[in-house]
């Protein structure tokens, strides 16, 4: 088990990559929380501007928001979650908010993996496409939101839309209480989390019945996608440098 403590430490003297020499004056890493026994992690994709500089997680407005939500369907954010990012610090362009690079992302996974395992939880919701794709970088969030599937053998995951974008198109935020609400089904009505697992194709939704293939990760794929997705498959193991996914049928 690792100490939660230790990971702390671990985040905050870490100089892994280059955003740690790149933050604005009073800005500093920003590790997980944990509350004594969460159900869940959520990942996210990095502190913001208000996270950085008071060294918590998703307290900014998009915090909030999540935290709100998570609040309408009986998720308790303090006590139920640990809060987790993909990149520990805060990404920026001249103290400007900016997405992760795949380098920050690459530098960082240990910080996240060590986090998620420091969190000792079942269940891990990826909120928005950074953390998805910390998960399986071949998926895009509008295929997949709302979605069960398994990573790394260890967590039912679910990638959810990032709150930030119903700033932009409110009616995301509707969408985002839908999979919050399915995400409280799984991850707290004791069922088996692989009986929520969707049987229709995780690109094109087409139901595959008997010749749908499934994959490691639990996710459905058709006998066109499945084809198509194999070289994908093969780059996202080279890229994280362990075994993420398995072009391969197995039994669920
Ligand atoms: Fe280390 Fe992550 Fe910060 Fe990079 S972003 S310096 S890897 S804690």
């Amino acid at each position: 088990m690792i100490e939660r403590g230790k990971i702390t430490r671990q985040v905050t003297r870490c100089t892994n990559c280059q955003l740690c020499h790149h933050q604005p004056r009073d800005a500093k890493p920003v590790p997980a929380t944990f509350p004594k026994s969460p159900i869940f992690a959520v990942v996210g994709e990095a502190p913001g501007p208000d996270e950085s500089l008071k060294g918590r997680p998703f307290i900014g407005a998009s915090g909030k928001l999540l935290r709100a939500l998570m609040s309408d369907v009986g998720i308790s954010p303090r006590d139920d979650v640990a809060w987790i990012n993909t990149v520990s610090c805060f990404p920026n362009k001249d103290g400007q908010i900016r997405s992760p690079s795949d380098v920050e992302t690459l530098a960082c996974r240990t910080n996240l993996l060590d986090q998620l395992a420091a969190a000792e939880v079942g269940y891990v919701l990826l909120v928005g496409a950074k953390a998805l794709h910390a998960w399986r970088s071949d998926l895009l969030l509008k295929d997949t939101h709302g979605q069960i599937g398994i990573w790394l053998e260890a967590w039912v995951v679910m990638p959810i839309t990032h709150p930030a974008a119903s700033f932009r198109k409110p009616s995301f935020k509707a969408e985002i209480r839908r999979d919050l609400k399915r995400w409280t089904d799984i991850a707290y009505g004791g069922d088996d989390p692989l009986l929520y697992l969707d049987d229709g194709c995780v690109k094109c939704g087409v139901s595959g019945g008997e010749a749908l293939h499934r994959d490691r990760d639990g996710l459905g794929w058709c006998n066109k996608h499945w084809e198509k997705s194999k070289h994908a498959w093969e780059k996202e193991r080279q890229k994280w440098g362990r075994r993420l996914v398995e072009p391969l049928t197995m039994e669920f």
